[in-house]
């Protein structure tokens, strides 16, 4: 059996290991970190059902934008912790108060290296740990296979992940549940988790010093910006401009080989809405931002489907939401029309990782990157009306 014909074939869902009835598949981490499933064909029987599942290769999607908002929250609190408008914990909250389960990517500290994977919550005290989001590949280990007992026990499951996640669900499950609801995040491509570990254990040292990372700190606003929390109470904000792992990821150096032509990159999503940040809205909405607060942070939601009508429902009167378009919000977020380009140092970058570690990555990007660190360390400096004020400028 083979189990995808090369590495752009494979987003590592892991819903081949998850139906295989002999437990033949296990996976495989090249040197980079990024992991792909290998198979046993001693233990293979070849009854294909790692093949039938696989959304990525196999399986088409037919939704389509019906319905975009700008939204956001309205308790400011939730906001707070959220990456954008806070749309997911709001609708996870009412998932939660349904008695549902609600899975998404957590960061967890095990061994001296960061874990990001995803997990079922079923408690509103722990919501915490999904929000926002972690810069790389969450792993969804056996998330699907727990979705499909807690789905025929009549359990109502709210799912969030990127888009391929998504997806791989629908394959592993192969039928539609009314009491499931997907929700996929915008996705431009994931790292891998090793290479943002070595990242940290390099630039800040010990790993062990650190307890916590935030990849989005809102205490200054909406923007890319990071924060890092050290044991001794200490923390240290990271402008994403300056930081190599953060300029090589948006720079879309740094990614997993399939994302560079990610069949999700379109208008046909997996979820039954879409969320994403809602880069632009002040010169798309320039009249919303009387209702939306800015500073705060604001969304975008894609309603694909009519499940995805009935779930903001559930949460109308708990957001603020401006009609938008499809158009309007793929102009500052072009992964909903086409697939991140893969950066031109892509290959330089990561046979410099594989060989000489993270320290190599450094050097080039202090290298290569001179004028962007500069601008973006006089950036930081600057209050966030200025940093608006500036975006808005480069905006129009
Ligand atoms: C790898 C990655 C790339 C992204 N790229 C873009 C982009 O190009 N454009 C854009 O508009 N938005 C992007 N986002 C989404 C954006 O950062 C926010 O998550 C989104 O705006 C939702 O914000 P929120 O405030 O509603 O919820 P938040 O609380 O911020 O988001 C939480 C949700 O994100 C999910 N999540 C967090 N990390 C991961 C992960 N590693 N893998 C899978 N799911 C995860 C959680 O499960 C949860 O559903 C990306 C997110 C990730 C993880």
């Amino acid at each position: 059996m083979i189990l995808f014909p090369n590495k752009s074939q494979c987003c590592n869902c892991n819903g081949c290991a998850q139906i295989c009835p002999k437990d033949a598949i296990s996976k495989d981490v090249t040197d980079s970190g990024f992991i792909y499933p290998t198979i046993d064909n001693e233990k293979c029987i070849d009854c294909g059902l790692c093949q039938k599942v696989c959304a990525y290769q196999h399986i088409e999607e037919h939704n389509h934008p019906l319905e975009v908002y700008a939204a956001a929250a309205i308790n400011s609190d939730i906001k707070q912790n959220s990456s954008s408008g806070g749309i997911f914990a709001v609708l996870a909250k009412k998932i939660l108060q349904m008695n549902g389960i609600v899975y998404g990517a957590v960061m967890e500290r095990n061994n001296d290296k960061f874990e990001i994977y995803h997990k079922g919550i079923n408690d509103i005290s722990n919501l915490k740990q999904l929000q926002g989001s972690k810069y790389v590949q969450s792993e969804i280990r056996n998330c699907y296979q727990e979705i499909k007992t807690y789905l025929s026990q009549g359990k109502i499951v709210l799912f969030s992940g990127v888009p391929c996640q998504c997806a791989g669900l629908k394959g592993f499950l192969r039928k539609n549940y009314d009491n499931l609801y997907i929700v996929d995040i915008i996705c431009h491509g994931v790292p891998s988790q090793k290479f943002f570990n070595d990242y940290i254990d390099y630039k800040f040292h010990k790993l062990s010093d650190i307890h916590n990372f935030s990849f989005r700190d809102k205490s200054n606003g909406w923007e890319l910006r990071a924060r890092i929390d050290y044991n001794n109470n200490r923390h240290k904000f990271i402008p994403t401009g300056t930081s190599s792992f953060y300029s090589l990821f948006l720079d879309s150096q740094i990614y997993r080989e399939n994302c560079y032509s990610c069949k999700y990159a379109s208008e046909h999503r997996p979820g039954d809405i879409t969320i994403g940040d809602y880069w632009g809205i002040e010169k798309e909405h320039p009249d919303s931002l009387s209702k939306l607060n800015l500073q705060e942070g604001v969304s975008c939601i894609i309603v694909n489907n009519e499940t995805g009508r009935y779930i903001l429902s559930l949460i109308h009167d708990l957001i603020t939401t401006i009609p938008s378009s499809y158009s309007k919000v793929a102009n500052r977020n072009a992964q909903l029309l086409t697939p991140s380009h893969k950066g031109k140092y892509h290959d330089d970058i990561l046979n410099l990782y594989q060989n000489h570690g993270y320290a190599a990555v450094e050097t080039f990007f202090k290298k290569h990157y001179i004028k962007q660190r500069f601008i973006h360390k006089i950036l930081s400096l600057l209050p966030y009306p200025i940093k608006t004020f500036l975006r808005s400028l480069k905006n129009k």
